[in-house]
Formats: C-alpha cells, structure tokens, sequence
C-alpha cells in the first residue's frame, strides 16, 4: 500500500463524516502495514471540541495497541491538522504523518505554524502533506458549497 492508497482509506472516512452532515474530513493509523484505527470527524454530532478525526483515530490506536505511545504507526487525514490534533500527535509521539489539503485557517503543520517539525519540542514528526490534495480539498469545498446553498435556500423561502 502506498500512501495514496491509505489517503484512500482516509477519504472514505472523511465521506462518512459529510453523509452526517459533519464538515468531510477523515484520518486513519496504519501500524505495521495495517490500518488498526479508522475515524472521521463527529464534532456536530457529539457536540465534543475536541472530536476532530485525527483525536478520535488516536483514540482508537490507543486502545488497540494498548498503549498511549503511538510508536510505528503513520497516521493519514485527510486536511491538515489543526493546532489542537497536532499537539495530540507530538504527545502521542506518532513519528509520522501524512496529509492531504492544506488549510491555511488552521493549519499547523506548515501552513500557519509547523508544530510537527520544531526541533525546540521533544518529538518530531516525519511529514509528507498534499496526498492526494486535489480530491480532499473538492470534497470539503464542495461540502461548504453545499451548505451555503442550503442556507440561501433557507433564507428565500421565509
Ligand atoms: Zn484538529
């Protein structure tokens, strides 16, 4: 499996997330060639701040490998982590990640800040970003498209 492949894997999560109306976005940890924890985005319907993909695939890798250290695992998503879920992999010590758009709003593995390659912390992250960019950054921006159009709809017929 290349990571195009397993960015596959996390854009099928990330379609998940947008049938339920959550903005589309997908991760997946892959530890020893096998994908061990898939999750998607459900902050809309748990209401949670912190239910972005990549915690809620931490999460899960956690207690498949019983351990909180993610050691040999890549973790794949689908946008580029947020300051929040790249902290979560620095303490994680996943050593590395792959990504598919950029987000210039919250990105910090490059685009605002890089979190995930400051040798001043403890733990860096080996980091490939723009997987399969094309297809994950259409799927989120068709997604806020969509509800644009829903609420201009919205508005017209009151
Ligand atoms: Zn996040």
């Amino acid at each position: 499996m290349t990571d195009e492949d397993y960015m596959e894997l996390a854009l099928a999560e990330a379609m998940k997330a947008e049938q339920l109306g959550e903005v589309p976005i997908g991760a997946i940890l892959v530890y020893q060639d096998q994908v061990v924890a898939r999750a998607f985005n459900l902050r809309e319907t748990l209401q949670t701040t912190a239910s972005h993909a990549e915690m809620l695939v931490i999460d899960k890798g956690n207690e498949k490998i019983s351990s909180w250290r993610l050691e040999n695992c890549t973790l794949y998503v689908t946008l580029e982590p947020c300051p929040m879920c790249a902290g979560a992999i620095l303490q994680a010590r996943i050593p590395r990640v792959v990504f598919g758009a950029y987000d210039p709003k919250s990105g910090c593995a490059g685009s605002i800040i890089n979190i995930l390659e400051n040798h001043h912390f403890n733990h860096q992250v080996d980091l490939r970003g723009g997987v399969l960019n094309e297809a994950c950054s259409q799927l989120l921006k068709g997604f806020f498209k969509k509800l644009r159009e829903e609420k201009k709809l919205s508005k017209s017929s009151h």
